[in-house]
């Protein structure tokens, strides 16, 4: 039963269920069953049907009460994209749908591993969505940061056009320039685990546990809230979407032309090369690798591309 938000007694409460279709979100899908929130931000439990589908955490859909008083998924609407994650076996599963925006957690602890920044970016733009790199424990970076880290190279992402915002979720400078990126858009966290993920949805969302309590979905099996996709409301009005386990495996093998593709500063070069398979490696007459000997691709950029790409293939 779904509490209503503010409600943190723990008494289920009747639901008014609309007799009319109406539309909602899905704010977390647990198996058959998930809990979406209609245009007034009120909570419903809600089931699925076979022949509609598993809708995910962000799905737009239609809730359809039916005579036994059980509201249905009657439909999920066009998305406009969908979030993956690698699972153990490395394949692509779809954890959430129309985002925004993803925020890349790094931290100077865990230390990412070499080229784990550029994975991600080539990854949030093979999506078609909006990346911002979140340097998190910024208060660990006092002095010169480590040399060819991501940390030392802040400057070079910000002027290939990158968002890159320095927080700390126990010091300064604080979790307040995400802000800006968070209004009135849906975002997901990912990154690998010890980064602050959770210490940076607690520190955006207030009221983070009530939430999560209002959307947890009770079975005789107990709550499964720490396995849950669950999409947060931010006091800015923004939704936040916190998924255990994203990226913790690693990322899904790309092709050559995905990873190409998301070293955004190749574009220019782009049909420029002599072969029109070029895959920017050895081949005569590329001009990514002109670019990149004279200056105008960044040398350590295309060097991450070039072991990504021996990783690909
Ligand atoms: P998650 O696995 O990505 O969700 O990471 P957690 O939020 O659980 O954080 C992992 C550890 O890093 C915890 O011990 C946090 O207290 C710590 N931590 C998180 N954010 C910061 C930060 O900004 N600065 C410092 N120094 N530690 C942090
Ligand atoms: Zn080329």
């Amino acid at each position: 039963m779904v509490k209503p938000a503010g409600d943190s007694s723990g008494t289920a409460t009747a639901q008014a269920r609309p007799a009319d279709p109406f539309d909602a979100v899905i704010r977390a899908s647990y198996g058959s069953q998930g809990i979406a929130e209609d245009r007034s931000g009120q909570q419903h439990e809600c089931v699925y049907r076979r022949s509609v589908g598993r809708p995910y955490c962000g799905d737009r859909v239609r809730l359809e009460n039916t005579e036994q008083n059980t509201l249905v998924v009657a439909q999920i609407y066009p998305r406009r994209n969908e979030f993956a994650r690698a699972d153990r076996m490395q394949r692509k599963q779809v954890v959430a749908t129309n985002l925004d925006r993803v925020l890349i957690v790094i931290a100077p602890q865990p230390a990412p591993s070499r080229d784990q920044a550029e994975r991600y970016l080539v990854a949030v733009h093979s999506l078609g969505i909006e990346p911002v790199l979140v340097i998190n424990k910024a208060d660990l970076l006092s002095g010169e940061p480590p040399a060819d880290t991501p940390f030392s190279r802040l400057d070079d992402y910000r002027r290939l056009g990158y968002a890159v915002v320095e927080v700390s979720c126990k010091g300064e400078p604080g979790v307040d320039g995400l802000q800006a990126y968070l209004q009135q858009a849906t975002t997901i966290l990912v990154g690998q685990s010890g980064v602050g993920k959770s210490s940076l949805a607690n520190s955006l969302i207030p009221d983070l546990e009530l939430q999560t309590g209002a959307l947890s979905h009770s079975t005789g099996k107990g709550t499964h809230t720490t396995t849950t996709t669950i999409m947060y409301t931010l006091p800015s009005g923004g939704r936040l979407i916190d998924s255990p386990g994203v990226w913790e495996y690693g990322l899904w093998d790309m092709t050559a032309d995905e990873l190409a593709a998301g070293f955004i500063e190749f574009d220019p070069y782009r049909g420029q090369c002599r072969f029109h398979n070029c895959v920017h490696h050895t081949e005569p007459g590329c001009a990514v690798a002109a670019a990149a000997a004279n200056g105008e691709i960044l040398q350590w950029r295309y060097n991450s591309y070039l072991r990504l790409l021996q990783q690909s293939t």
